[in-house]
């Protein structure tokens, strides 16, 4: 059990003003794995406060030497890695391998890109009589959440910290450990004090602090469209910058013309990595009404080829092995629309709400299929997070592209085309921050955020770092 019972304030490892502590729960064993400190604003107020003093000087430091210290942590992330992935595999449940290569794997790559790209910048530009500088936003408040939860910390510190801008990181309550294995590195690789601060505690408190703060210059938020609206409504006070990567439901398109038996098992895949748990999870399968019956038939072969497995044991050869859920609300949460998909008419293809056979602990729910879903069920409007596919019939392209963008969410998609560039034209269509065509794989330094209530501001890559950074002009 990991017992961790101090905060990294100010280059120090400190007590709370609390001694309440927050139990985080194995997903697989539902036993307590950790224990953390419940932070307060008071622990907020000596973080933000370490931040702000600590601006001036990181600010200043020359690029190289900021990238030089970045590139040091990627290499302690990676020589690390192993114990990374087994934590993160206790906390949120996905399979090891998969956390090695995705949660521990994409955060050590974050930072390597973080600290080359900076040295190549163009922090300068000339227009007309005017110099065009970009500097350092200030002191950074990053709230993140559980799902790729080191991940999404690096998206944002890596690029905060090349900037120039000091941070306060609030970890989700609910997987918080590697934040504290990447605040470690950060001491042992000498990162100036009060460069980088932790706070662990709930949102409502510690959260709700970050935002409100008047010294913190922009608040950087993942998590729930919910809590996202909360965050900006409280960041509003303080005019400050307010980047958020919220919730998707996002549409994956089958035309006429797809490779059916390349497309559906890729997209029961895109859907059901990490458990579901991943906010631009291709949750709706918006396929030709022609094609149905030939479509379900795949996908519930492919579905059913996921197998329900500790994250550290093995799945059966020749299956794809899916962790449990993270937590008991969750699991709830997602047997709730199950039952809601059956009640609103939905045909289930395969799965359900029971519990899978053989398990019995850990917070699992069976890789479902529903189809006939129509576009404004409740499985097909609301973010579920977890593995749960919606098949959903469409009769003209027109009408799938409508389908697609018939939602509050905008952050990806998918386009299947028997011809890649008809389906370009498909995915210029569609309102959302990321769309892959023919299986188009992950691009750790493409800009990822979203369109409508996904959010605002990209992360990764160029469009990542420039989110950090405030503009200036100067005339001359
Ligand atoms: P969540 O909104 O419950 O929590 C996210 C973080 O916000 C946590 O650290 C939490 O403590 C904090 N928080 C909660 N209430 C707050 C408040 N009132 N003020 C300030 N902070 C508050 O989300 P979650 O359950 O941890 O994560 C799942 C959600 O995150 C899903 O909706 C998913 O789609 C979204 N997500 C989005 C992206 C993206 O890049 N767009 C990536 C991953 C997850």
């Amino acid at each position: 059990m990991h017992v961790r019972d101090t905060l990294y304030i100010n280059g120090e490892w400190v007590a709370s003003t609390s001694t309440a502590t927050i139990e985080v729960i194995d997903a697989t064993s539902e036993e307590v794995f950790a224990t953390i400190p419940e932070g307060t604003v008071d622990d907020v107020n000596r973080a933000v406060e370490a931040a702000a003093a600590a601006f001036p000087a990181w600010a200043a430091t020359p690029v190289k030497d900021r990238a030089a210290l970045l590139a040091k942590v990627a290499e302690q992330l990676g020589n690390r890695n192993g114990e990374i992935a087994e934590v993160i595999s206790h906390e949120v449940g996905m399979p090891l391998l998969f956390s090695s290569l995705i949660q521990a794997g994409l955060p050590t790559g974050t930072f390597a890109d973080c600290a080359s790209r900076v040295l190549d910048f163009a922090f300068d530009e000339e227009v007309n009589n005017s110099v065009i500088t970009r500097e350092p936003a200030g002191v950074v408040g990053a709230i993140t959440p559980w799902n790729y939860p080191l991940h999404q910390i690096a998206n944002k510190v890596a690029p905060a910290l090349a900037a120039g801008c000091t941070v306060v990181l609030k970890p989700s309550e609910v997987a918080p450990i590697n934040a504290f294995i990447l605040a470690e590195i950060f001491h042992e690789v000498g990162l100036p004090k009060g460069v980088f601060n932790l706070v662990t505690g709930t949102g409502p408190v510690v959260g709700e602090a970050i935002a409100a703060h008047p010294k913190v210059d922009m608040v950087s938020f993942t998590g729930s469209t919910r809590a996202g609206k909360r965050v900006m409504v409280v960041a509003s006070e303080t005019v400050k910058r307010v980047s958020l990567e919220l919730g998707g439901k996002s549409a994956n398109i089958i035309l006429e013309d797809a490779d059916l038996a390349a497309a559906i098992p890729d997209a029961v895949f895109k859907c059901y990595l990490n458990s579901g748990q991943t906010c631009s999870a291709l949750t709706r399968l918006v396929v030709p009404r022609s094609k149905l019956a030939e479509i379900e038939e795949l996908a519930t072969k492919a579905a059913e080829n996921f197998v329900p497995v500790d994250p550290f044991g093995e799945a059966p050869e020749g299956t794809f092995g899916i962790g449990p859920l993270i937590s008991a609300a969750q699991r709830d949460r997602v047997r709730g629309y199950i039952h809601k998909g059956i009640e609103e008419g939905a045909t289930l293809l395969t799965g359900g709400a029971e519990a899978p056979e053989g398990l019995d602990k850990g917070y699992f729910v069976k890789p479902t299929v529903f189809s006939n879903v129509a576009n404004s069920m409740t499985i097909a409007q609301e973010e579920i997070f977890g593995p749960v596919l919606s098949i959903i019939p469409y009769d003209t392209e027109e009408e799938a592209i409508a389908i697609a963008n018939d939602s509050i969410y905008g952050l990806a998609g998918g386009v299947w085309a028997g011809d890649k560039a008809h389906g370009i034209e498909v995915a210029r269509k569609l309102r959302t921050g990321q769309v892959e065509v023919n299986g188009g794989s992950f691009n750790a330094i493409a800009p990822f955020g979203g369109y409508k209530q996904s959010g605002i501001g990209r992360e990764l890559g160029a469009f990542g770092l420039e989110e950090f950074l405030e503009v200036k002009a100067m005339q001359l």
